[in-house]
């Protein structure tokens, strides 16, 4: 039977807005030792905005890259895809748009007009052997292709949660070890985490990357020491089902990673991570 004790911790959680599935999951958060974050829509509010827009070659202008991206881009649910579709801001016309496959952890390839279009990260053109520029601009950056031939580049910015520092702070103060995982760029990746204070920072990592990582932990760590992984479930609900542990932000999140997940955090705060340890931690004080 389970004790009593755990429906009051569970209680607790809900109150402020944090779900725990079972009461196994609330006895595992006490023996957590590592806490994995991934970034985009986790640490950081995955609110993108554009801020630059750099046709390549001359052939497009500025206006006519953000239609293509915003064409590639429109059947993406993934934080950068919205973030271009705002700024395009004008109607699409669905019947333009064929074939899209979604790359997870690279970007898009998908038919625009009958031609080939490729929107993504530098991992997506080196794939297809497709040159691109630097881009002048730190942050997360979509490259395009038409056709195999590159059209440029546009930039996007994140910003990182409020409650972000708080977090990683308070989670090092119990002892806990910190880590992030993304599939963005080293630059944005180390000047996100460093700003943060996170202790291990691992970057340019497909989705099957991210749980080879969880892995490695589990190979290195001892038994009875836990892993959280806190996602937004976009590209991530493999990891979320890995880890001991697998919280995701319930209200970015997808109904997937709502699903996968053991902890759910209603209020989108990676804050509420070391609230939910602190919970687990009273809990036991009081069944045991
Ligand atoms: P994170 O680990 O930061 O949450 P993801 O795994 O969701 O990031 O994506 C990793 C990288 O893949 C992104 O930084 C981006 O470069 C590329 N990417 C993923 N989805 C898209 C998309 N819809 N459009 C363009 N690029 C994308
Ligand atoms: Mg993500």
């Amino acid at each position: 039977s389970i004790p009593l004790g755990f429906f009051g911790g569970i209680g607790a959680a809900s109150k402020s807005g944090i779900l725990i599935k079972g009461s196994n999951y609330l006895e595992a958060l006490n023996d957590v030792k590592y806490v994995v974050f991934d970034k985009t829509g986790t640490l950081t509010k995955g609110a993108f905005t554009v801020t630059d827009i750099h046709p390549s070659g001359g052939w497009l202008g500025k206006e006519q890259l953000l239609e293509l991206a915003a064409y590639a881009e429109y059947h993406s649910t993934h934080p950068i895809a919205e973030s271009i579709r705002t700024a395009f801001g004008k109607e699409i016309d669905e019947e333009r748009i064929e074939r899209y496959n979604e790359i997870s952890g690279y970007g898009i390839q998908v038919n625009v007009d009958g031609k080939e279009v490729l929107a993504g990260n530098t991992k997506l053109m080196d794939k297809k052997s497709i040159t691109f520029e630097q881009p002048a601009q730190p942050g997360t950056t979509v490259h395009l292709s038409v056709d195999g031939q590159y059209a440029g580049y546009i930039t996007i910015a994140d910003e990182v949660k409020e409650d972000a520092k708080e977090a990683i702070q308070s989670l090092k103060q119990m002892g806990k070890k910190t880590i992030m995982l993304t599939g963005d760029s080293k630059a944005v990746g180390e000047a996100v985490g460093r700003s943060l204070g996170i202790d291990e920072i691992h970057a340019e990592l497909l989705p099957q990357n991210k749980v080879e990582e969880i892995e490695k932990l589990d190979g290195i760590k001892s038994p009875k020491e836990k892993i959280v992984f806190v996602g937004d479930g976009i590209n991530d609900t493999p990891v979320l089902a890995r880890a001991d542990v697998g919280v995701a932000m319930g209200g970015l999140g997808s109904d997937a990673a709502i699903e996968a997940a053991d902890v759910v955090i209603m209020t989108d705060e990676p804050s509420k991570v070391a609230a939910a340890i602190h919970i687990a931690k009273r809990t036991r004080g009081i069944v045991w």
